[in-house]
């Protein structure tokens, strides 16, 4: 934790954010590849690193992922795409995509490609099957339990949509259509608890033994947290991996097969690397609130409002100052036209302040770990186009990708 804290500092200068700022403008999102990297690294035990890329989509955020020999997650069509313009070859199970529907495209896609597919639904089995024969397919369990930081970020137990409840019947389905299984995956949520941990290890043994079928790889899924608030603990990654090395060792004894064990992180990789920058442009004092107001909304980072997610907040200020600035109850606001627009908002809806160094017209705030969910999760809401991303890496900033213009953006419409 305080070694990324330490690089984000070092990152963070006043020199370089005032370059960054008269350079690009705000509201931009910076990333920091040192941070990226340090992640990739504590994972290394794993015989595979998956990287979810619907975290942080950016293609040169995965190309980085490339250079270090991460694999990847695709989710979507266009995911697919952003991989293969990354640079990954979709052979040696590079790619997977992993879904619960497949439409007609990415059927069409995955069969050119021959990109393995993890499925969700047995109906996607049989879709694929009819068209591919001897496509290499993953199992995605539903273990019929989930977890997550959120309601909606839980994938498994019965109010989950995701996985296939029923692997046995899945199993049938496979060997019908003569497609090639390859894998078990289990993914119960993001944001899970390391105590459910034994509980997923055990399903997946279960379900392995249950089939009894021979297979290359299981996938432990993603989920794995990182701490946002400071008093949080990072996961013990020690703990993690040998929990799942144990489970895979078993595994492949009981069927008499070697296997490799993944690992398909998204946040765990991208989100502490990852900062907002906006400007301060109103101070309102409301009754005995104060709301400072800022040039970016909930169409740029939705995650405040979306899941009552806490992001660190620290404040830019644009003058230098001797004295040491007193501390203020502030709230932060966004430019929407919507009240639930506010950073500092609770599970329930409720805003609440956080105690800065006083804000000033014209000051900066940066909210911290928005490297995943951030970016890849805005949208065009209030008809504000798409913010800059800026890469960090050997001491130079790069742009990765431009701040989207207003007649790109109307020109979908722009049709009669
Ligand atoms: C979202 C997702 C992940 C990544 O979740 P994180 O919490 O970002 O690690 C991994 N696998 C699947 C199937 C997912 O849907």
């Amino acid at each position: 934790m305080t070694h990324i804290y330490n690089l984000q500092k070092k990152m963070l200068t006043r020199k370089n954010l005032l370059f960054l700022i008269k350079k690009y403008k705000t509201p931009i999102w910076i990333y920091n590849s040192e941070i990226i990297k340090k992640q990739i690294k504590k994972l290394k035990k794993f015989d595979i690193i998956r990287f979810a890329q619907k975290s942080c989509s950016n293609i040169h955020i995965l190309k980085l992922m490339r250079k270090k020999n991460i694999k990847i997650d695709a989710v979507s069509l266009g995911e697919i795409e952003r991989a293969l313009l990354a640079g990954f070859k979709p052979k040696n199970n590079n790619i997977v995509f992993t879904s619960d529907i497949i439409e007609n495209k990415v059927l069409k896609k995955v069969i050119k490609y021959k990109i393995p597919v993890n499925a969700g639904s047995i109906d996607m089995l049989k879709k694929i099957g009819k068209k591919s024969l001897k496509h290499p397919v993953w199992i995605r369990i539903n273990p019929k339990f989930g977890d997550g930081h959120h309601i909606k970020t839980n994938t498994g137990g019965e109010n989950s949509k995701h996985g296939i409840w029923n692997p046995k019947k899945a199993l049938s389905v496979i060997k019908k259509y003569k497609l090639n299984l390859i894998g078990l995956h289990i993914h119960i949520g993001s944001g899970i608890k390391t105590k459910n941990l034994h509980k997923v290890c055990n399903a997946m043994k279960k379900y392995a033994i249950k089939l009894k079928t021979k297979i290359k790889f299981i996938s432990a899924g993603g989920g794995i947290s990182i701490p946002y608030k400071s008093k949080e603990k990072e996961i013990n990654i020690k703990d993690y991996f040998s929990q799942w090395d144990k489970t895979k060792k078993k595994i492949s004894s009981i069927l008499n097969c070697s296997i490799q064990l993944e690992i398909e992180p998204g946040r765990f990789l991208t989100a502490q690397s990852g900062i907002l920058i906006a400007k301060v442009y109103a101070i309102k004092k409301m009754g005995k609130n104060i709301f400072v107001l800022i040039n970016s909304g909930f169409n740029d980072l939705i995650r405040p409002i979306l899941y009552g997610s806490y992001h660190k907040i620290t404040v830019f200020h644009k003058k230098k100052s001797k004295k040491k600035r007193k501390k203020i109850k502030t709230i932060f606001a966004e430019p929407l036209c919507e009240s639930g627009d506010v950073f500092t908002i609770k599970k329930n809806e409720i805003i609440f302040h956080r105690k800065i160094p006083q804000v000033k017209l014209g000051d900066y705030i940066i909210i911290h770990d928005t490297g995943a969910y951030g970016s890849s999760m805005s949208s065009n809401y209030n008809s504000r186009p798409f913010i800059p991303e800026i890469l960090y890496k050997k001491n130079n900033f790069v742009q990765i990708r431009r701040r989207q213009t207003i007649k790109e953006m109307l020109s979908l419409e722009t049709l009669i």
